[in-house]
């Protein structure tokens, strides 16, 4: 197939009339055919007007059709063979067969919400029939179901150029939800946002909705993306990306006539905490997969552990000279942009430059563009507790050890914490009591408790909680991977002494769509 540089608004393939963005393959530094030209204010009014004129027609399809678009699109893109894949490869850097895991991953994601909205569960059904009798009072007939916010803008993440862009998470949630979309693709990978967009575009052909439901926009610094969240079409935001762009468009939202919701997923450093008798036990052991989580993927994963914390003493020694050993055979690998690795090596050279952190090791230097290095740092919590900036993220393979006095340090380097996407317990038999002290600290700061795992590997699955307190997230209360995340793009409605023959199909009496509903105060079976 062949890349027209072109926008996607609705089923049009319109050529942008604003600045131009080109790919770059970061393997070499070499620009990718062809140009994006970019959108201009009109363009994006058009897709706006088109999606919220999808919406009412959208948001109530037959739940039957709606799964089966999604199923569609995640067709289309497997269809798209290994023109996506390699395609992916090059705007990239990742390896092939990162791509084609994630292309997976994408298109399970896209089946499993197909599963869910087919389930209905999540209209949260709720009948409360009337009591015509009631003393003193008669209660009125009240139903409620969830129903889709609006158009959502998508804000495609660079490091996750399929599951996370196009018709990755956010996109899969909005649209199972009843949102139409309209995607602002990232300036990393612009043909890979375009083969994706068409798959979604034919899946919209093909399932017969209102072209509104999805479009596809181009564009070149902050512009773009600023007028989508100010449109007053636009009534929630997804995007995955840096804390200033996140904060940025999470302004522009709550600065508009009318607020919207945004689910931005930002900054997290993802602390470790290795207790005595499992430092003490497996250290050595701990310190390879340590390093083997730091180092995958250039270390580009939000869940990446760049903080490890634990009491000083030998084991704490012998476990940072161990994972010094691992992470000095550790190959520079080439990094997702020649901007993000340009920000590694800034986050870097601050550790590096800063007086309280010492360089524990280095892994191998880079031998082409745009490699980052693995770097490992040590410093003590009195100095991570006086100093914020030792705890900024640094994105990419570089974590922090801090070497902590005593239990009664852990707690405050714990609870000195910003919020996080997870944080884990690395623990023995000996250690439970001291970690059941820190849990309510952690169930404060992060989404994701883990015990003896890494962070990095995110599930796709109904319990998953990819999200967190700010800067992990603009909003704790949801979670951006998993199935949880349709009902960030939902709100209740309830309907008081509806006849019948006037309710939605959810809330008819005999239930048609046959969901378990809350009934007179009891969930039925
Ligand atoms: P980014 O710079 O935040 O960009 C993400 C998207 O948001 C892009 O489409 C970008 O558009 C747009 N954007 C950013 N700031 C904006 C603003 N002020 N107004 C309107 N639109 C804005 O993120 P990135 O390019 O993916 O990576 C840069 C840094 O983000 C990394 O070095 C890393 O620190 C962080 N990051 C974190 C995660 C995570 O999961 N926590 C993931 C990826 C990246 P333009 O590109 O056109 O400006």
């Amino acid at each position: 197939m062949t890349l027209t540089g072109n926008l996607l608004i609705g089923q049009r393939s319109v050529t942008g009339n604003q600045p131009s963005i080109r790919a770059v393959d970061p393997t070499t530094n070499q620009p990718l055919e062809p140009a994006y030209p970019g959108a201009c204010g009109e363009h994006v009014a058009e897709a706006c007007a088109l999606a919220w004129a999808a919406f009412d027609s959208y948001r109530e399809t037959p739940l039957e059709q709606r799964a089966t678009f999604l199923e569609t699109i995640a067709s289309e893109i497997e269809a798209l063979g290994d023109t996506l894949i390699d395609r992916a490869v090059a705007e990239s850097g990742l390896p092939k067969a990162r791509i084609q895991g994630e292309r997976g991953r994408t298109c399970t994601q896209l089946r499993t919400f197909a599963r869910v909205v087919r389930d209905g569960e999540w209209l949260d059904v709720r009948v409360d029939n009337a009591q015509p009798e009631r003393q003193p009072l008669p209660r009125a007939d009240l139903r409620q179901r969830q129903v889709a916010l609006g158009p959502v803008a998508v804000f495609g993440a660079s490091n996750f150029p399929l599951a996370f862009s196009v018709a990755g998470g956010d996109t899969a949630s909005a649209l199972a939800a009843g949102c139409p979309v309209v995607v602002k693709a990232h300036g990393a990978h612009p043909g890979t946002s375009e083969l994706v967009g068409r798959a979604v575009a034919r899946a919209v052909q093909r399932c017969g909705l209102a072209e509104g439901v999805f479009s596809l926009l181009y564009g070149a610094g902050t512009a773009i993306g600023t007028a989508l969240v100010s449109d007053p079409r636009i009534k929630a935001v997804g995007f995955t990306g840096s804390r200033s762009g996140g904060i940025a468009l999470n302004q522009v939202a709550q600065t508009r006539p009318e607020p919207i919701p945004v689910y931005a997923e930002m900054s997290s450093i993802n602390p470790v905490f290795v207790f005595d008798a499992a430092l003490h036990n497996r250290g050595p052991a701990l310190a390879q997969s340590f390093v083997a989580s730091l180092t995958q993927g250039a270390g580009q994963f939000c869940t990446n552990p760049g903080l490890v914390i634990a009491r000083q003493g030998a084991a704490l020694q012998g476990f940072i000279e161990a994972a010094g050993e691992h992470l000095r055979q550790a190959p520079a690998q080439t990094m997702l942009t020649p901007g993000i690795f340009s920000a590694y090596e800034a986050g870097v050279a601050d550790l590096a430059g800063n007086p309280n952190a010492t360089s524990a090791a280095s892994g191998q230097p880079a031998h082409g563009p745009n490699q980052g290095q693995a770097q490992l740092f040590t410093t003590h919590a009195d100095a991570f507790l006086a100093d914020p900036a030792l705890q900024a993220e640094v994105f990419g393979a570089a974590s922090l050890v801090v070497a902590c006095a005593s239990d009664e340090q852990v707690r405050q380097v714990a609870e000195h914490l910003e919020g996080q996407l997870t944080a884990t317990l690395h623990l023995d038999e000996g250690d439970i009591e001291q970690a059941r002290g820190l849990l309510p600290i952690l169930e404060r700061k992060a989404g994701r408790l883990l015990v003896n795992g890494w962070p990095t590997g995110v599930e796709v699955c109904d319990a998953m909680v990819h999200g967190g307190p700010f800067p992990a997230t603009s909003d704790a209360r949801s979670t951006s991977v998993g199935t949880a995340a349709i009902l960030r793009f939902l709100r209740p409605v309830c309907y008081q002494d509806f006849p019948d023959a006037l309710l939605p199909t959810a809330l008819r009496q005999d239930n048609p769509l046959h969901v378990r509903r809350l009934l007179d105060g009891q969930r039925e079976a």
